[in-house]
C-alpha cells in the first residue's frame, strides 16, 4: 500500500454534517419511520467524526487499526496513540513584539467527539435498526419503541451539532519522531507516547520496533524487533527479523546449512484449575 499523502485528505467533516442535517429532515418529516431513518444517520455521521479524527494520525496507527473500521477500534486505537484524542481542545496564539509587548489571540476551542459517549450512542442506535423481537412487541407497544428512537437520535444531534458547530477541528500541536520501516512506509509516534513506552508497529506492515533514546546522537533509534532460533542439529544461535517468523518461510542455519521452515502445530495444553489445584493438596 503506497504512503498515504497527508494533504488529501477526505472530507469526513462535511459528511457527518450531511448526515446530521438528513436525520434532521427525518425527524420533520410526516413518515412513521423518520426517527429509524434518522438513527441510520446519526450512526453514519459518528462513523465520519471517528474516521475525520483518525486522518490526523494516519501515520501512527498499527495496521490492525488500519483494517479495524468500527468508530470503537478506530477511537480506543487513537486514545492509545494520544490519550488527549477525544478531550476538547483551545488554541491561543501568542505574540510578542521586541519592546515586550504581548498580545494572545484566541482561536477558539473544539469540543470533540468522546469515545465513550460514541461507543455507547454508536450501540444504542444500532438497536433501533432491526426488526423488534417477538419478545420486546409483547414488552413495549410500537409507537413506544419509536417515541425512544426519536428521543436517543435527538440526544445524539444535540451533541453532533456542538462538535461541528466548532470553526477549530484537525489541530495537533505535536513532537513527531519518524522513521522509515523496512517496507519504506514513514513510520511517526509523538514523543510523549515514546518516553511513554508504547508500542510502535507499522501501519502498512504490521512489523514491530524497539527502540531508545541515544543521548550521544540525542535522537530515538528504531530497531525492528528480533527473534531468536537455535539449530537443533548444532544449536548455533541466529536472531532474524520476528515479522519474517511465520509459516512456510525457510531458513537456513549459518553453523551447518541445514534448512529449515517454521510452521504452527496445535498442542494440547494442560489447563489449571483452581479446583484441581485444591484436589492436589494434601
Ligand atoms: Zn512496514
Ligand atoms: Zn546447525
Amino acid at each position: 500500500m503506497p504512503p498515504p499523502d497527508p494533504n488529501s485528505r477526505y472530507d469526513y467533516h462535511s459528511r457527518a454534517s450531511t448526515h446530521v442535517k438528513a436525520g434532521r429532515e427525518q425527524l420533520k418529516a410526516d413518515d412513521r419511520f423518520g426517527s429509524i431513518h434518522a438513527c441510520l444517520h446519526a450512526r453514519l455521521a459518528i462513523e465520519a467524526l471517528a474516521y475525520d479524527l483518525f486522518q490526523d494520525y494516519l501515520f501512527e496507527v498499527s495496521a490492525e487499526a488500519m483494517a479495524g473500521w468500527t468508530p470503537k477500534d478506530v477511537l480506543n486505537e487513537l486514545l492509545y496513540i494520544d490519550s488527549e484524542a477525544c478531550s476538547p481542545i483551545s488554541v491561543t496564539i501568542g505574540f510578542q513584539s521586541e519592546d515586550g509587548y504581548r498580545q494572545e489571540i484566541d482561536l477558539g476551542g473544539n469540543p470533540r467527539m468522546r469515545v465513550a459517549w460514541a461507543r455507547k450512542m454508536h450501540n444504542a442506535l444500532g438497536s433501533f435498526l432491526h426488526q423488534p423481537t417477538v419478545r420486546q412487541t409483547m414488552r413495549e407497544p410500537d409507537a413506544d419503541l419509536l417515541g425512544r428512537a426519536r428521543q436517543k437520535v435527538e440526544e445524539v444531534f444535540e451533541e453532533l451539532e456542538r462538535v461541528l458547530a466548532s470553526p477549530l477541528w484537525s489541530f495537533r500541536a505535536h513532537r513527531l519522531v519518524t522513521f522509515k520501516c523496512k517496507c519504506d512506509y514513514s513510520v511517526s509516534r509523538d514523543t510523549d507516547f515514546l518516553l511513554a513506552g508504547k508500542r510502535v508497529s507499522c501501519s502498512n506492515c504490521g512489523r514491530l520496533y524497539g527502540y531508545q533514546f541515544d543521548e550521544e546522537r540525542k535522537r530515538f533509534e528504531f530497531r525492528a524487533q528480533l527473534a531468536s532460533w537455535a539449530c537443533p542439529d548444532c544449536r548455533t544461535m541466529h536472531a532474524i527479523d520476528a515479522y519474517e517468523v511465520k509459516p512456510e518461510t525457510f531458513v537456513e542455519c549459518s553453523g551447518c546449512s541445514q534448512k529449515f521452515e517454521f510452521s504452527t502445530k496445535t498442542v494440547l495444553t494442560r489447563v489449571i484449575s483452581a479446583e484441581s489445584d485444591s484436589n492436589d493438596t494434601p
